[in-house]
């Protein structure tokens, strides 16, 4: 790159940036903006188009085409040269563009004259803004120097469109992060919340995207590279002794750190004008686009790590740290890109709702939400990089939508929506305290999930009859080292005592898949969900799973006491967490503790293999309860956290409500007592198809009690077997419409 090209790039940054600084309204920037690209690139024709919607492309500022067209052309993302450049996010430099495959001729912009078109697209970290494009009359490719420019403006008007610079009249021009903004994503926890964004990783803010002095722009980008580089070292030191590992990670992050390319690329940029703080972003953009349209795993987690990096790079260079010092505001929702189950319980109950760009409904982070009840929507896609802190937000769980800074409007019709809400939990209310009794006479047994000391006040105020999985590693999740045995047998005496003599299922430690000790040397698996974890973990390390039982014991006290292993995917598996839990026994006996009065052991069955496990076992367990989250997934080989492939298969599937028949029928005939735990016992539909094929209780969130009983109270379960059993007779492959139907016509 030539001295005399850096030396013009930064003159017109320099420009852009006073036009910035001036006192003008966002429209004159524009214009002007617009003018100085063309005389400065020597083009006849220079446009900035911004999305004025998620969908729409809006001709903002022109040199060289129709004035008139401003504010009047549009075009959707993908549509003509300009939506191909936003949708692919690629550089469209062609000589001949009316030649060029999808190229949309717009009579009112005049631009059949041009014949060469360069649009290149305005984005910040993976999101498109907007698309610069360059025209002239001359037939001619421009050079990859030109487009090198046009790349440094487009970064700049990025960072202005950032901060607000071009807010005007319609929507295209106003203020980024002041505007109302909608987005769709999936339900997660159904509910409703009006609240203040909290970001779980707050942005970094750049302000500054010109340098005024390259020279002294480029002595803090390297010295803020050194400070990584010890940065890094200085945690590889740290990680060495403990954590195999982490020092793998921290080493590709050292490769990264001491690239020469990555280096060199973010000097040029800052020799050609841009600060250090942007020279950063643009190469982060660059690989946020490369990750976005990219489908290798390994790909992604590299270009991961280089984000991970560039934001490291940005603290550095700005000196907000991770923690901004942001307050958390009344009413707090938490956006966040992705949160894991142990992140999200250091949180606590104080979150009214939970926004993610990613997430899947059958994660342990969303178990977490629904336990407590708080609203819960993900795949909201870029709403970590449109919220900022303490923006107004509405999250509306039951349709999947939040209404960033909502208008007035959209206030009022969702708090009308909550009053309704609040009625249909009046009606719950009412039912508290009546069985789950169906209209043939058939009395359902409810019980909650819990897994948190927190959650047992709503024991009595969700009309449980008790509780009927407690997930124990909640409590391991939320400390950062293993709990001492005492700890723990204190914790369980506190859970027995507050469920005030109603029975609690104790289920042992179900670590590994997604949920990681943070103090246990994680495991490398490619499946880990299919890997070491429950109770395989527990039957390889039987100290852990003896300290538990132990504490289970002494926390029951002379108390009746129920546990539950989970994953048992075999006779043997019982068989060896029983022996354990035998010997366990016959310790305290010796070391004279009181024994529980009574013992119930059972086992969750989430694999397939159990349900066709021999005899024996029925007959071994005094109880088995269906883990239908983990079995659902290992049915239909579809990963419960990837939503993809996890929504493909329902639960009221033929083959699986088969498969669930199976299963109560054996335990009916081997005399044992039967629960579903999973998920979708919550579901009002689902439930009643489980009670009508033979599963005699149910085990759900507290939330889900009041629905799934008003409507187990208005059914005939004999009615509701016909039914299945008629839509399978007809060879339906799903019952769900069936039962549906039925349901609509009570
Ligand atoms: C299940 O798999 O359905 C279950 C209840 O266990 P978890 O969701 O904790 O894996
Ligand atoms: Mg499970």
């Amino acid at each position: 790159m030539g001295q005399k090209f850096e030396t013009d790039s930064r003159r017109l940054l320099g420009r852009l940036r006073d036009t910035m600084a001036e006192d003008a309204a966002g429209q004159a920037r524009l214009d002007k903006i617009v003018h100085l690209i063309a005389s400065s690139m020597q083009t006849e024709v220079c446009s900035i188009y911004l999305f004025r919607d998620e969908e729409t492309l809006e001709l903002c500022a022109t040199e060289g085409l129709q004035a008139e067209a401003v504010h009047k052309t549009r075009m959707r993302l993908g549509e003509g040269l300009v939506g191909r450049t936003a949708r692919t996010r690629q550089v469209v430099n062609t000589a001949d563009a009316p030649a060029e495959k999808g190229f949309r001729y717009m009579p009112e912009t005049g631009e059949e004259r041009y014949s060469s078109f360069c649009g290149v697209p305005i984005q910040r970290l993976g999101n498109v803004l907007g698309v610069l494009v360059v025209q002239s009359k001359a037939s001619r490719q421009f050079t990859a120097d030109e487009v090198y420019a046009l790349e440094v403006v487009a970064m700049v008007l990025a960072e202005m469109t950032e901060l607000g610079a071009f807010i005007g009249e319609g929507a295209a021009l106003s203020a980024r992060h002041q505007q109302a903004m909608m987005f769709r994503g999936t339900t997660g926890q159904e509910g409703a919340a009006e609240g203040n964004v909290y970001l779980h990783e707050p942005r970094v803010v750049v302000t500054n995207p010109v340098a005024d002095d390259p020279e002294a722009e480029l002595l803090r980008l390297r010295e803020a590279v050194d400070t990584l580089r010890n940065q890094i070292d200085q945690m590889l030191d740290e990680a060495a002794t403990v954590n195999a590992d982490q020092v793998q990670v921290l080493e590709a992050y050292r490769l990264f750190a001491n690239s020469k390319s990555w280096m060199r690329r973010m000097e040029d940029d800052v020799a050609n004008g841009l600060s250090a703080e942007a020279a950063v972003e643009k190469e982060q953009s660059l690989a946020r686009s490369r990750l976005q349209g990219s489908g290798d795993a390994y790909l992604r987690e590299r270009l991961h790590d280089l984000d991970d990096l560039s934001n490291r790079l940005l603290r550095i260079l700005t000196g907000q740290g991770a923690d901004t010092g942001a307050e958390m505001p009344e009413n707090p929702i938490l956006v966040a890109r992705n949160i894991g189950p142990g992140e999200l319980l250091e949180y606590g109950k104080t979150l009214k709702g939970i926004i993610l760009e990613e997430g899947s409904v059958g994660s342990h982070a969303a178990i977490v939400a629904r336990a407590w009840a708080i609203p819960l929507v993900i795949h909201a896609r870029n709403i970590t990089t449109e919220a900022l802190n303490g923006d107004a937000v509405i999250v509306d769980g039951d349709q999947g939508i939040i209404h960033l800074r909502p208008d007035d409007a959209v206030k009022a019709a969702f708090r009308d929506k909550i009053a309704m809400q609040a009625r249909a939990q009046e009606r719950y209310a009412s039912i508290r305290h009546l069985p789950a009794q169906a209209k043939c006479g058939t009395v359902i047994s409810l019980n909650m999930n819990a897994g948190l000391m927190a959650d047992l006040p709503s024991l009595p105020s969700s009309g449980a009859e008790g509780v009927g999985l407690f997930r124990t590693e909640l409590q391991f999740l939320i400390r950062n080292q293993m709990p001492k045995r005492g700890e723990l047998s204190a914790l369980y005496s506190r859970v027995m005592d507050a469920a005030g003599g109603l029975p609690v299922a104790f289920r042992t430690l179900d670590i590994g898949s997604d949920k990681v000790l943070p103090y246990m040397k994680p495991q490398d698996e490619p499946n880990p969900a299919m890997g070491w974890r429950a109770i395989r973990v527990g039957l390889d390390m039987p100290g852990v799973l003896s300290m538990q039982l132990q504490a289970l014991l002494r926390g029951a006290n002379g108390r009746p006491l129920k546990v539950m292993f989970p994953f048992i995917t075999q006779l043997s598996e019982f068989r060896e967490a029983r022996a354990n839990l035998d010997k366990v026994i016959e310790r305290e006996r010796k070391l004279g503790h009181t024994l529980p009065s009574a013992l119930e052991v059972g086992a969750m069955l989430e694999t397939p293999s159990l349900g066709f496990a021999p005899d024996a076992f029925f007959e071994e367990v005094d109880f088995i309860s269906v883990g239908g989250n983990d079995l659902k997934q290992f049915f239909f080989a579809a990963d419960r956290e990837n939503e993809r492939v996890r929504r493909r298969y329902d639960t009221l599937d033929s083959s699986f409500i088969g498969f669930l028949e199976m299963v109560a029928k054996r335990c009916t005939d081997a005399g044992k007592k039967l629960s579903f735990c999973g998920e979708d016992a919550g579901r009002p539909v689902e439930a009643v198809a489980f009670a009508a094929i033979g599963f005699p209780t149910l085990s759900m969130r507290p939330a889900s009690i009041g629905p799934v009983k008003h409507l187990l109270r208005r059914v005939d379960l004999r009615e509701v077997k016909a039914v299945i059993d008629e839509a399978r007779a007809n060879g339906e492959l799903s019952v769900r419409q069936a039962v549906t139907s039925y349901l609509a016509n009570q």
